[in-house]
C-alpha cells in the first residue's frame, strides 16, 4: 500500500512536494491544505484543495503531512498543531531556535502518539548530517559551511523594505580564495566577509534616490554591513528576465589530520548546486516523509530530525535490496 501524503500549505514548497511526489511510486497524494479559501488554488496536479481547518477531519486519510509554511511565523504555530493529529515533516530553518521548536512538537507529537522530523531539508537538513560525518570521522579537524551561490530570500527582502525599492535579488557568493585554502587543508580561521560577498539586483522607483539605497543597503547591520556588497540598479524587465529562478547551494567540508604524528590530512566535500532551491528541498522534505512513516510504523513516537533517521528509512527499497545493490 502507497504511503498517503498530504501538503499543508501550498507555496514554492507546497508546489515542490506536489511535483517531487510524482517520481515516488511508493507514495500518493491525497490532498493540500491551505488557510486560503481552497477555491482559489488550482494545483497543477488537480489534486483535491481543502480548507486548514479540514485537516483534523481527514486523520485517518492521511500517513503523513508535508509542512510547507514558513519558518518564520507559520511552522512555530502549525507544526506543533498538525504534529497532535498527524506524523508530519517541516522544514523550520531558524537555526538558533531549532531547539525550542524541537521541544514543542516532540511534546505535541508524544501526546498525539505520531511521529514527527523537523528541520529537514538541505541546511538545515543534508548539511547538517555532512557536519556531523565529518566531526564523528575526522575529530581532529575543522569544518566549513560556504553557501551559494544562491538567491537568499531573507536578504532580498530586507532589500525590499527600503523606501523608494521596488523589488530586489541578493544572491550570497562564496570567496573563491577561501574556499581553495580550505579544500588545499589549510584550515584558516574566517571572518563572515571573509568567507562570502554579496550581491544585489535592485529595481527603484522612478524618482528615487539611488545613492542613498545603496548607503542603506551596505550599510545595513546583520544582514550586509559585514560583508563587500555590490548593488546594481536595473529596469523591472532585467529582473524578471535574468534573475526569476531560486538557484542556490553550497559546500560543507571538513579537513582533519590522523596517523601517530598527525602526517596525514584529508579533505572531505559535499557539494549542492541547486537549479531550484525550493524543488530540491522538497525532494529531501518528501524522502524524510517515507522514512517518518517507517519510523511511526515501528511504533516510535516524538520528534526527530535527519540525525535521527537510519539512512535506509529514506530510500523506497528495503534494507535487503539496498545491501545488495548500493552498499
Ligand atoms: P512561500 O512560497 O512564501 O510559502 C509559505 C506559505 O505562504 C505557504 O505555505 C502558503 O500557505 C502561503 N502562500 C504561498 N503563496 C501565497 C500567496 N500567493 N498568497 C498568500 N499566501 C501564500 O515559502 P517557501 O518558499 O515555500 O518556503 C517555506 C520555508 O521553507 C521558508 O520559510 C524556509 O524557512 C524553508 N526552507 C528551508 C530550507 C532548508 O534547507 N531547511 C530550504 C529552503 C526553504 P497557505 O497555502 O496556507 O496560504
Amino acid at each position: 500500500m502507497k504511503i498517503r501524503v498530504g501538503i499543508a500549505g501550498y507555496g514554492n514548497l507546497g508546489r515542490g512536494v506536489e511535483s517531487a511526489l510524482r517520481s515516488c511510486e511508493d507514495m500518493e497524494l491525497i490532498g493540500i491544505f491551505s488557510r486560503r479559501d481552497p477555491e482559489t488554488i488550482a494545483p497543477r496536479t488537480g489534486v483535491p484543495v481543502y480548507s486548514m481547518e479540514k485537516a483534523g477531519d481527514m486523520q485517518d486519510q492521511i500517513d503523513v503531512m508535508i509542512l510547507c509554511g514558513g519558518s518564520r511565523s507559520d511552522l512555530p504555530e502549525q507544526t506543533p498543531m498538525l504534529a497532535r493529529q498527524f506524523n508530519v515533516v517541516d522544514s523550520f530553518d531558524t537555526h538558533a531556535r531549532i531547539p525550542e521548536h524541537f521541544s514543542r512538537v516532540d511534546a505535541a507529537s508524544r501526546e498525539g502518539k505520531k511521529l514527527s522530523v523537523i528541520s529537514a531539508g538541505w541546511d538545515p537538513g543534508l548539511f547538517s548530517l555532512n557536519r556531523l560525518l565529518g566531526q564523528a570521522i575526522l575529530p581532529d579537524g575543522a569544518d566549513y559551511t560556504f553557501w551559494g551561490k544562491g538567491v537568499s530570500q531573507g536578504h532580498s527582502d530586507a532589500i525590499r523594505r527600503i523606501p523608494g525599492v521596488k523589488d530586489a535579488r541578493q544572491y550570497t557568493i562564496p570567496v573563491e580564495e577561501a574556499l581553495e585554502s580550505v579544500r588545499r587543508g589549510e584550515t584558516p580561521e574566517l571572518t563572515a566577509r571573509q568567507k562570502h560577498t554579496r550581491e544585489c539586483f535592485v529595481v527603484t522607483a522612478e524618482d528615487a534616490d539611488q545613492k542613498a539605497i545603496e548607503e542603506a543597503i551596505k550599510t545595513m547591520p546583520n544582514y550586509f554591513a559585514e560583508y563587500d556588497t555590490t548593488v546594481h540598479f536595473i529596469s523591472e524587465e532585467e529582473l524578471h528576465r535574468e534573475h526569476d529562478g531560486i538557484p542556490h547551494g553550497g559546500v560543507v567540508l571538513r579537513t582533519g589530520r590522523t596517523g601517530f604524528h598527525r602526517e596525514n590530512s584529508h579533505v572531505v566535500e559535499y557539494r549542492l548546486k541547486l537549479d531550484s532551491n525550493p524543488e530540491f528541498t522538497s525532494s529531501v522534505l518528501v524522502a524524510c516523509a517515507r522514512a517518518a512513516y517507517r519510523l511511526y510504523r515501528e511504533g516510535q513516537t516524538g520528534c526527530k530530525t535527519v540525525l535521527d533517521i537510519p539512512p535506509a528509512y529514506l530510500h523506497p527499497e528495503t534494507a535487503e535490496e539496498l545491501r545488495k545493490k548500493l552498499l
